[in-house]
């Protein structure tokens, strides 16, 4: 009896695994129940921000890990040295700020080469990684697929859950929104 049974489940067992390979494909192609537009046909435009001006991912997270060090180190001597200042003085403040700002630098170098793609200011503006370690600001725009009006990429969501990349129609800013992957992005040549 256990022997019919396994070989019953075994022909299942096929059947699922097409439905999973064609589910796949459907996801690939669907984008959402949206059409899918490659950057050619949207016209996406990157702008470089700061005249294309860049830092070698590899420079910043050295300054980082020197910044997080020299600023612990400050800290250690502004709150424990018997005849410094009141605790919470503007050295306090200062160590402080730079070690979040070591920190940030660090985990942005660290995030941006595994990602190459991140928002960085005011929801418009982001972070890439060029083809030989360099890191740059850019914005981005588009002309929109439906209406032809300029489009402009913002990161979309709450505050703390999920956020979205989108390029946003200025004409018809509800209905004509299109999410980017940012890995059709061109690479930033070095
Ligand atoms: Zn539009």
């Amino acid at each position: 009896m256990n022997g019919d049974n396994n070989g019953t489940q075994s022909g299942d067992g096929s059947v699922n695994i097409g439905i999973g390979d064609f589910r796949g494909a459907t996801l690939n192609l669907g984008n959402g129940g949206k059409p899918a537009f490659t950057p050619e046909q949207m016209a996406i435009k990157r702008s470089s921000v700061l005249g294309g001006a860049s830092i070698k991912a590899g420079t910043l997270s050295v300054f980082g890990i020197v910044t997080g060090i020299a600023s612990i180190v400050g800290l250690y001597f502004t709150l424990f040295q018997p005849f410094s200042q009141p605790r919470h003085s503007s050295w306090y403040a200062l160590f402080m700020f730079l070690f979040m700002l070591g920190t940030f630098s660090f985990v942005v170098a660290a995030v941006l080469r595994r990602k190459r793609f991140e928002p960085f200011l005011l929801r418009k503006y982001y972070l890439e990684a060029g083809t030989r370690d360099g890191i740059y600001l850019s914005s981005f725009t588009a002309t929109c697929p439906w209406c032809r009006s300029k489009m402009r990429l913002r990161n979309i969501g709450p505050k703390n859950g999920p956020r979205d990349d989108r390029f946003i129609c200025e004409r018809n800013p509800r209905q004509h929104t299109i999410d980017l992957d940012p890995t059709l992005l061109p690479e930033i040549e070095e």
